[in-house]
């Protein structure tokens, strides 16, 4: 189900046109569905139900407070990548013990951080890491509860950028090394062993290389038991994929399905820690356009919104969907859309046949997740602003940048 759908000609989010949101609160702007971001989430909880599972939310896929809070308040739990996103999840009334800290350069700081706060499990990236947390949480008397991330070897068969599972990636612990480095953790003071985790990478449409994973996961855990390690819970990650043009992902009962059979009569908790698959296609980037360029080669439309805006396109060739907010005019053209920003690689869409003239309103489809948290001051561009809408009200839960807010930490020198 679609909560972005034309009523009368016209794109709306919700109960809401987009046209009326681009008068109130101007382009480029994000706007998100409230009902589409629960709906995820819902569909987790429905196909874990009677499971002890928590799904925790990968903050990095779009940090507003607002959505991490209707998250938090449907019960959600977090995965974040620094403290600045702990910081966001508490601001938000998220519940730190229901974080975990992923990534692979977690700073002493953000250890202290994170201790202080009780966050629920630290995945453990490296034998560095491990040794460092120890101190850390021997300086303030206090037991780290770790998890290693380890990493399955297996294939996910998505964008190499995107692809965290293999081995020769910065992610996590080599398969081979992770039952030494838990012997390891098991004799260290201040580390108490919660769990193990994994995420093999991002936009996974298929859940085979996922449940092949979790098979491998299993069977180290299972090997942990036999020297006396017991794991209390299992973190399969996240990269549930969603359609971002054609593509035909499973639904989550569905991508579940193999994992939580390989799952059954296990006693362990269950972690998921999925960000695409609760935020993509519940958000849309508004941006009008601002010139029609007729080239000799190609047919221009120039929008509002750019790369630093919406970076997928140009990081990773990504496609979104183009769509017209008004349905009126019937004679297409092929258009690159692109936007104002001096880099050839500023485009948004290539080869789009549109029927749209100057000033018309675009509506950039799936982009919920990675777009606004991925966005950047590039030349000078104030961040857009963003709005969810619920029925038919729109809230504005960030306020576009001004321009003196970009350089109001800037200074000359004497
Ligand atoms: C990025 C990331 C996720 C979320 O990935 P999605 O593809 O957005 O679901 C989950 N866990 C870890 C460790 C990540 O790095």
């Amino acid at each position: 189900m679609s909560f972005f759908v034309y009523r009368d000609g016209t794109l709306c989010a919700e109960g809401v046109p987009l046209p009326q949101i681009a008068a109130a609160h101007g382009t480029p702007c994000y706007v998100y569905s409230r009902a589409a971001l629960l709906a995820r989430l819902e569909e987790f909880r429905q196909a874990l139900a009677g499971r002890d599972a928590l799904v925790c939310y990968a903050v990095k896929a779009n940090s507003n407070l607002a959505i991490l809070n209707l998250f938090a308040r449907a019960g959600a739990g977090f995965d974040i990548v620094s403290g600045g996103e702990l910081a966001r999840v508490v601001a938000a009334g998220g519940d730190p013990s229901r974080v975990v800290f992923s990534g692979v350069g977690k700073s002493a700081d953000e250890m202290r951080q994170a201790l202080a706060m009780g966050i629920f499990c630290f995945n453990v990236e490296s034998a560095a890491e491990l040794e460092r947390l120890n101190d850390i949480a021997g300086q303030v008397v206090k037991r780290a509860s770790i998890a290693l991330r380890v990493n399955p070897d297996v294939d996910p068969k998505t964008h190499p950028y995107i692809s965290t599972g293999l081995r020769g990636n910065k992610f996590g612990v080599a398969y081979g090394e992770a039952l030494a480095l838990y012997r390891h953790a098991r004799a260290l003071p201040h580390v108490d062993i919660a769990g193990i985790a994994c995420h093999i990478g991002s936009q996974l449409l298929d859940p085979a290389p996922a449940a092949e994973a979790a098979d491998k996961i299993l069977t180290l855990t299972d090997r942990l038991a036999a020297e006396g390690i017991a794991l209390r819970h299992l973190d399969l990650g996240g990269g549930i994929g969603i359609r971002y043009r054609d593509e035909t992902p499973p639904s989550v009962a569905g991508y579940l399905a193999p994992i939580l059979a390989k799952l059954a009569g296990r006693k362990e908790k269950i972690l998921f820690e999925p960000g695409r698959a609760l935020v993509g296609n519940a958000g849309i980037l508004l941006t009008r356009i601002e010139h029609l360029k007729h080239g000799e080669e190609k047919n221009f439309a120039i929008v509002d919104a750019a790369m630093n805006d919406l970076m997928r396109p140009a990081l990773y060739d990504a496609w979104h969907d183009i769509l017209p907010v008004g349905q009126g005019a019937s004679d297409t053209t092929e258009y690159e859309v692109v936007g104002p920003v001096c880099e050839s690689g500023d485009f948004l869409g290539h080869a789009r046949a549109l029927a749209v003239a100057e000033g018309d309103l675009l509506s950039i489809m799936s982009a919920g997740a990675y777009g606004m948290a991925m966005s950047s001051n590039y030349n000078t561009r104030p961040r857009a602003a963003e709005v969810i809408v619920d029925g038919d009200q729109a809230f504005v839960v960030r306020e576009r940048e001004t321009i003196e807010q970009l350089f109001a930490g800037e200074r000359v020198l004497p």
